[in-house]
């Protein structure tokens, strides 16, 4: 009773009984109570006097809940529950459920769970269409072709793709984070991946047997984001036997991949050759086309240009 012990003591002038009274006047008054009490029958005079601090604090909260002032500042007791009038053994009993508001800021944490931001800084993980400056007509090309990949692509459907190319600092990685963050409202998984860290990641893996595994889950996600493909160290074993293998699994399953990249598709290839032995007939170069058909025919090039926009302190 101490909720209604300090009303009182703040109200009374000395008349505890009196002030006992109204307070149960003003319970009985609410609406909402009204509703809930007329539903059960059988409830005594005493049973709802014994849970007057209940049925107060009900009154109180839901006043809140009437005056919303967002989840930030929600008073509740709990921030973001409402209090639930249900009867449990015959008697009167308050419980909390989240509410409307609390239960989409809790559906956004959990979207937000979908996105496995491997190696991706902090600052892009909550990137929206919405924060991003489109401030040069390069930029607004591939903003927009990103945006229609976001919001149409189904894995599993298609494997249709995107290569998008520009210098460092214009904005790419960015770019992806609200990709990424596009498709966890659309609930589709994407795994962005800063790709020289994941092949020099792999080879470690072989060493400690985790190599496979990790392989195999960005292999399967439905939208696999290969940022900065190129700024790795090239090798046959990273070509062929990753890369490769990656691609032309996710070519089969029909799983789209969005690379960045600060080469274009001609200079990709070449990276990809790696060793340049020279003739036509080279090994390499044979191997680097065969990767190369397959993301240009599963991927549209979008040139993005602009500014460098990474500031420097
Ligand atoms: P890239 O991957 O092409 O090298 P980034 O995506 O890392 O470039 O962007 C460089 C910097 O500019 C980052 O600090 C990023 O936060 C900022 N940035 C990029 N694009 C935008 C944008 N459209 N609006 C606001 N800031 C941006
Ligand atoms: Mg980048």
């Amino acid at each position: 009773m101490d909720q209604i012990g300090k009303s009182i003591r703040k109200l009374d002038g000395g008349n505890f009984e009196k002030r006992l009274e109204a307070l149960m006047q003003e319970v009985l008054e609410d609406k909402r109570i009204q509703s809930f009490l007329t539903k059960q029958q059988g409830l005594t005079e005493s049973q709802i006097e014994r849970h007057l601090n209940d049925l107060f604090q009900y009154k109180k909260e839901w006043a809140n809940c009437d005056d919303c002032p967002g989840l930030e500042n929600c008073p509740n007791l709990m921030q973001g529950y409402q209090p639930e009038l249900k009867m449990y053994r015959d008697d009167i009993q308050l419980s909390y459920q989240p509410c409307p508001l609390k239960r989409k800021a809790d559906e956004r944490k959990k979207q937000a769970a979908f996105i496995k931001s491997l190696y991706i800084p902090k600052e892009i993980v909550a990137v929206t269409f919405k924060d991003i400056d489109q401030d040069n007509a390069s930029r607004v090309t591939a903003i927009k072709k990103a945006f229609q990949f976001a919001h149409a692509t189904n894995p599993g459907e298609t494997g249709q793709g995107l290569y998008i190319t520009g210098s460092f600092g214009v904005g790419k990685t960015y770019l992806m984070g609200a990709v990424s963050n596009a498709l966890a409202e659309r609930q589709i998984e994407s795994m962005i991946i800063y790709t020289p860290d994941f092949f020099r990641e792999l080879k470690q893996g072989i060493s400690d047997g985790s190599y496979q595994d990790k392989l195999e889950t960005v292999k399967r996600v439905p939208v696999l984001i290969l940022d900065d493909i190129g700024a790795e160290t090239m090798s046959a074993w990273v070509r062929d036997d990753i890369l490769g293998a990656l691609l032309q699994y996710r070519m089969m399953e029909k799983l789209p991949t969005v690379f960045t990249s600060n080469y274009d598709l001609d200079d990709l290839e070449a990276h990809l050759t790696y060793t340049n032995r020279g003739g036509v007939e080279n090994i390499e170069e044979l191997k680097a086309k065969r990767i190369m058909e397959r993301i240009r025919h599963l991927n549209e090039e979008v040139i993005m240009e602009g500014d460098n926009r990474r500031t420097f302190s």
